[in-house]
């Protein structure tokens, strides 16, 4: 089974780097409207929150800033947690798949974390939904897998309205995903 690892608030915490950035350059705005600062769990929806609407910015003004940040700052970009790096050791070959622009950057932050890929592939979510089991943090793939496929969801505030189903598994914590997997790859 193929198996594929997101980066970007999977694997990687840039969100909380970002929400430092929204509430540094929006300060002004925020404090003018009740809403400073901006918080991680202002980030409750896939298009970055309502707080992101009401500043103007457009979901891809909000990725382009994840983009900047990967480029200026990527080797102060966490680990969404600090079971990340054992966990993605004990697992059989995964492919990382970003449709993250900073391609190589990324690359140079899985190699300081020590996480051992197959391949690195840069693609949305077409190239997604060619792997069996997907490791990730999108909400919107929930409704596109296909009998067979495995999406884990690692629980984040922007995904939260997503219920568990036969083929979407929440989790909460990188050390859980070894036997996850490996149960998937059981009785798949
Ligand atoms: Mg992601």
């Amino acid at each position: 089974m193929d198996i594929l690892f997101d980066v970007d608030g999977t694997i990687a915490d840039v969100h909380h780097l970002w929400a430092e950035r929204i509430s540094a350059t929006y300060e002004r705005q925020l404090r003018e409207r009740g809403a400073y600062p901006f918080t991680f769990e202002d980030i409750s929806d896939w298009s970055f929150g309502p707080k992101a609407a009401m500043l103007g910015l457009s979901p891809q003004d909000c990725t382009d800033m994840i983009f900047q940040l990967w480029k200026e700052r990527w080797r102060e970009v966490p680990t969404v947690d600090e079971g990340v790096s054992r966990a993605m050791q004990e697992l059989a070959a995964f492919d990382i798949v970003t449709s993250d622009a900073q391609g190589q950057e990324i690359q140079q932050w899985l190699g300081e974390q020590r996480i051992p890929y197959r391949a690195f592939r840069q693609g949305g979510s077409s190239l997604k939904l060619t792997y069996d089991i997907l490791v990730e943090d999108n909400p919107a793939l929930a409704a596109r897998i296909r009998e067979g496929q495995h999406l884990l969801l690692r629980d984040r505030p922007w995904n939260r309205d997503i219920p568990d189903c036969a083929h979407v598994r929440r989790f909460h914590g990188s050390e859980e995903l070894p036997d996850l997997i490996e149960r998937i790859m059981r009785n798949p």
